[in-house]
């Protein structure tokens, strides 16, 4: 991933920043876990003991300097034996995150680790889990427990047994985006287990994915910026942020784009962060050529071929929120005869199986003649639409509806609803 500003923020603004993230997006409680980062002479900066992880300010995060010495107006986090721990073993760690998030925490106490390889990209950015056993939380013990586990230099991320993760990184958000690539691998893991099999990649079938990405494609420099191309280029980016607001996009996966003229669009970036792209991170995509200096998502060829084959199309939003993707991973049909709501929007949504994507494009594209969403199995979901804020009401829709049948999964089957219903909606609503 392409390393954002965030890194050149003073270390504690660093970690008020990445705590607020993390606490808003539900995966610390206001008391539990702790955040640190490693200063290029030594000095430890670290979260302090019993603050309000809500309403934690810069000046609140402590100094612990190389000659042990604290400066100020909190005691550092009860947890520093760990950090401290950590940074010895492992020198070119310079940052480290640890917490409770409710998946992570469920493999904790069911004393497993979590197969990363349900989709392509979370095993690269977690690597390889550890696990450490349990110690009382603030003890050496703990420490040397979880040191010894990153002893492994395949580990950057350990799980606690019952107690939580640690992570380590080489910057704030390297480290940041592990803890949040993880966490969605467990929730997504959790959701796909109430409703079927989880079905993982090999590594070969990972391999050869990322080997199909299209490598280069073309650019061009005479690079214009009209203003109808500059709004679009800003509803984008509030809408990624949206999205990562609310759960339907983490930072190292998803792609937006958006019909611009013809079939010229704007796509988001590769390997640029998604909860902190910028207006001029977007790349404009103009006769299948990209702006100069840029690149595009990899799955820019699709997006193209999409608006090509599909005049009603203007907008497409790629990207992995856990219920959809339990039902990719599970690879369980994703019925969406549940509300009327559900059907009205999405009607009937196919599955496609792993692969298929970036080797039968043509197929694909002609797919979004008949339908509005698509699942990938064991990759991400496709939604398109005529604006931009429908295409992600859609999306919205369509995470809602499957979140209710991975909730329905433990009380009973889905009931769903009847042809006579649905007749009865399509005329209705004027549904084709
Ligand atoms: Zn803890």
């Amino acid at each position: 991933m392409k390393q954002l500003d965030i890194n050149l923020m003073h270390p504690s603004e660093q970690i008020n920043v990445i705590i607020g993230r993390i606490y808003r997006s539900g995966m610390t409680t206001t008391s539990g876990g702790n955040i640190s980062i490693k200063d290029a002479n030594g000095d430890i900066w670290i979260t302090p003991s019993g603050v309000d992880k809500g309403s934690l300010t810069v000046k609140d995060i402590i100094l612990i300097k190389k000659d042990g010495s604290i400066v100020g107006p909190h005691k550092p986090s009860s947890e520093y034996p760990f950090h401290k721990a950590i940074y010895k073993a492992r020198p070119e760690l310079t940052a480290i995150i640890h917490a409770h998030p409710p998946g992570l925490v469920a493999f904790s106490i069911a004393r497993k680790v979590p197969d990363t390889n349900i989709v392509p990209q979370a095993r690269d950015i977690c690597g390889e889990i550890g696990f450490a056993p349990y110690g009382c939380p603030g003890s050496e013990d703990l420490g040397e427990k979880i040191a010894t586990e990153f002893k492994n230099k395949r580990y950057k991320a350990v799980i606690m047994e019952n107690h939580g993760v640690v992570l380590g990184g080489t910057n704030m958000m390297d480290v940041y985006q592990r803890f949040e690539t993880l966490e969605f691998c467990c929730r997504t893991i959790v959701n796909a287990g109430r409703i079927g099999n989880v079905n993982v990649l090999t590594d070969e079938q990972i391999a050869q994915y990322i080997h199909h990405f299209p490598k280069n494609i073309a650019h061009y420099m005479d690079v214009e910026y009209p203003s109808d191309e500059r709004a679009l280029r800003s509803d984008m980016v509030k809408i990624i942020r949206r999205a990562c607001d609310q759960g339907l996009m983490i930072s190292t996966y998803g792609t937006v784009s958006v019909r611009w003229h013809y079939n010229d669009f704007l796509i988001t970036p590769r390997d640029v962060a998604r909860w902190d792209i910028q207006p001029n991170d977007i790349v404009q995509i103009k006769n299948g050529m990209a702006e100069a200096g840029k690149v595009p998502s990899r799955s820019v060829a699709l997006h193209h071929r999409i608006y090509q084959l599909n005049p009603h199309i203007n907008s497409i939003i790629t990207t992995q929120p856990v219920n959809l993707m339990a039902h990719a991973v599970s690879r369980k049909a994703f019925d969406v005869r549940t509300i009327p709501e559900s059907w009205i929007f999405l009607q009937d949504v196919p599955s496609v199986p792993f692969g298929l994507i970036y080797n039968e494009i043509d197929k694909i594209a002609t797919m979004f003649n008949h339908h509005r969403a698509i699942l990938i199995e064991n990759d991400c979901v496709f939604v398109t639409g005529d604006k931009l804020l429908n295409t992600f009401d859609y999306l919205e829709v369509a995470e809602f509806s499957a979140n209710s049948l991975v909730m329905a999964s433990s009380i009973g089957p889905l009931q769903p609803m009847g042809d006579k219903e649905i007749d009865e909606l399509r005329i209705a609503f004027n549904v084709k």
